[in-house]
């Protein structure tokens, strides 16, 4: 199962986190963690998504690749993690959604990377990375 505690992701990151759940919610927006880290053969079945295995592509990352495959000492230290806004509590998968484009705001203004900004190296709404 991959992870979505706060405290799997790198100790630079985890306050950032908490920060950005703290803004969102004082901005009235209801945010849910749909993962921070997840092993390599967790990664390896994302990838597999959409190529070899049915769905939509979701990552362009292998295993060992992606940020939330990051360790420290050999325990889970993700350096990103993805978020769903909830409306009504539930999530809003549609990205024109403006809910996205105010958290994503949120993320960039405490310094991570959020993928779904316009001429991000590719599209992929609910990841935000400390790069
Ligand atoms: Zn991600």
């Amino acid at each position: 199962m991959p992870s979505r505690n706060i405290k799997s992701l790198h100790p630079d990151v985890q306050p950032l986190c908490r920060e950005f759940l703290r803004r969102c919610q004082s901005a009235n927006l209801d945010i849910l963690i749909t993962c921070t880290w997840r092993s390599g053969a967790e990664q390896d079945r994302l990838y597999a998504q959409g190529r070899t295995a049915p769905g939509a592509i979701v990552t362009r990352a292998r295993a060992g690749q992606s940020a939330h495959n990051a360790t420290l000492n050999g325990q889970p230290a993700a350096r990103a993690f993805d978020i769903v806004p909830l409306v009504d509590g539930k999530p809003v998968w549609d990205a024109s959604h403006p809910a996205w484009q105010q958290a994503g705001q949120i993320g960039m203004e405490l310094g991570l990377t959020w993928y779904g900004a316009p001429g991000a190296a590719f599209r992929e709404m609910p990841h935000f990375e400390l790069c």
